[in-house]
């Protein structure tokens, strides 16, 4: 779990603020939830026999002795919302939500125990429209980030029923090579084959690689769809490899199903990760609703950016307050107040704790504002104020007071 620190957490706004405005100017609002819910929750949903479920909840008993989880992931917790306040009766939603999401993991690099998701639903959707248009913001994102290194993958799950024709094939190749597979897929063989393709075991991709593939075996309404959404993809000039072992890591989801993966992170490559859950809504006892969605890792997001050389804006004030003399100290703090309250959106940091001319401008240095605004016994007399520039060579000039807010307005302009 990590504390993001002062000199990290501009970027982290920066980057969660460009999502934000970019998802709500596709018309997605934001749903906040809560971090805990019950435990039942997560098993029906995410699935019993994967990673998540089987060893990397938080689980604990409340007070009442009922079984809590801190989530893993958002999903869950926005279908369930939309069931329990009715959201789904006739309606359709697109939503957005962001946070920490928690999972007992073996931390190393881009792999953390508390991490952060921006997360997209949209519910009451079939698609392949909006399969489409969800890969597509995401594809703008990465262009308005100037993030280059980054790949789409894509596949399609099918249905639940020709998943458990599939099912059989798979359970029937991996039994012909059991004494090469590992404890958990051996484990997996019986309740959930497809999870042996979501191994993260280098000594199990061989005999992974060579398993029949669900595209082969696909429905002729999700072979359809997966064409529709190959066919927008293409208009939009969206470049994706096609990847048939990419199942997800969550049992809830079916048809599409993609990943943006990086090759700059490495092991941990997968950025950003979603897929259609049709089935979801009515497992957890709403009316069928199909819904698709993807999240966002934001921590892998930080370092991407990084990495393909992004620098977040600077947050600094455009003003420093010099002020030395007690008189020109109690001046200065109506003085701030009246500039915050004249100059719209200036950034004003007055100087606390007195000090001398010197020490006080060495700390205007240090907070990167643009202008000092020194105030002295000599300056309250004349009734104007000193505005030295600190990022260039400029000389410093004298404001008349009454003129300051204006000066102010048109420099900062
Ligand atoms: P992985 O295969 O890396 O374990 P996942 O399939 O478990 O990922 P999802 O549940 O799909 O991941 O979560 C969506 C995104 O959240 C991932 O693409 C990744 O960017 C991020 N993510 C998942 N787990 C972690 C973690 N423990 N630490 C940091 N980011 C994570
Ligand atoms: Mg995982």
């Amino acid at each position: 779990m990590n504390d993001i620190l002062p000199d990290a957490s501009g970027t982290w706004q920066f980057l969660e603020q460009t999502i934000q405005d970019l998802v709500q100017s596709y018309g997605y609002t934001e749903i906040r939830l809560p971090l805990l819910e019950y435990t039942e929750l997560f098993r029906r949903s995410i699935g019993e026999v994967t990673d998540i479920v089987e060893k990397e909840m938080y689980t604990f008993l409340d007070r009442n002795e009922e079984s809590l989880t801190l989530r893993p992931e958002a999903t869950a917790s926005v279908v369930r919302a939309a069931i329990e306040n009715g959201l789904l009766h006739n309606q359709r939603h697109k939503l957005w939500t962001a946070g920490p999401m928690f999972r007992y993991e073996k931390p190393q690099q881009g792999r953390y125990r508390q991490f952060h998701q921006f997360d997209v639903e949209a519910l009451g959707f079939d698609g392949p429209d909006i399969d489409a248009e969800l890969i597509i913001m995401t594809a703008r994102m990465w262009r308005q980030l100037g993030i280059d290194r980054i790949a789409l993958e894509i596949n399609s799950l099918g249905s639940p029923e020709s998943r458990a024709g599939y099912r059989k094939a798979l359970v029937s190749y991996f039994s012909g090579v059991k004494n090469r597979l590992d404890d958990d897929s051996i484990r997996r063989l019986e309740q959930n084959p497809l999870r042996i393709l979501d191994s993260k075991n280098p000594e199990m991709q061989e005999i992974i690689a060579a398993a029949p593939v669900m595209l082969d075996v696909l429905d002729d309404d999700s072979a359809k769809h997966f064409a529709g959404l190959r066919a927008l993809l293409d208009a939009a000039g969206v470049a994706y490899s096609v990847n048939p072992r990419l199942v997800r890591g969550l049992d809830y989801y079916n048809r599409t199903v993609f990943e943006w993966v990086t090759d700059a992170l490495g092991a941990q490559g997968a950025v950003c990760s979603g897929g259609r859950y049709d089935g979801l809504v009515e497992k957890l006892g709403g009316r069928a609703t199909p819904a698709v969605g993807w999240a966002m890792g934001m921590e892998r997001l930080v370092a991407l950016y990084a990495a393909c050389g992004g620098k977040a804006p600077v947050q600094t004030a455009d003003v420093y307050l010099v002020a030395v003399g007690d008189a020109a100290e109690r001046r200065a703090f109506s003085l701030v107040e009246e500039l915050r309250s004249g100059v719209d959106g200036i950034r004003i940091e007055l100087n606390l704790g007195g000090g001398s001319f010197k020490s006080q401008l060495k700390r205007a240095d240090k907070s990167n504002a643009t202008y000092a605004l020194i105030l002295g016994e000599q300056e309250l007399a004349d009734g104007n104020i000193g505005l030295k520039p600190l990022r260039s060579a400029d000389e410093q000039i004298s404001v008349a007071m009454d003129e300051l807010a204006a000066t102010l307005a048109a420099r900062l302009a």
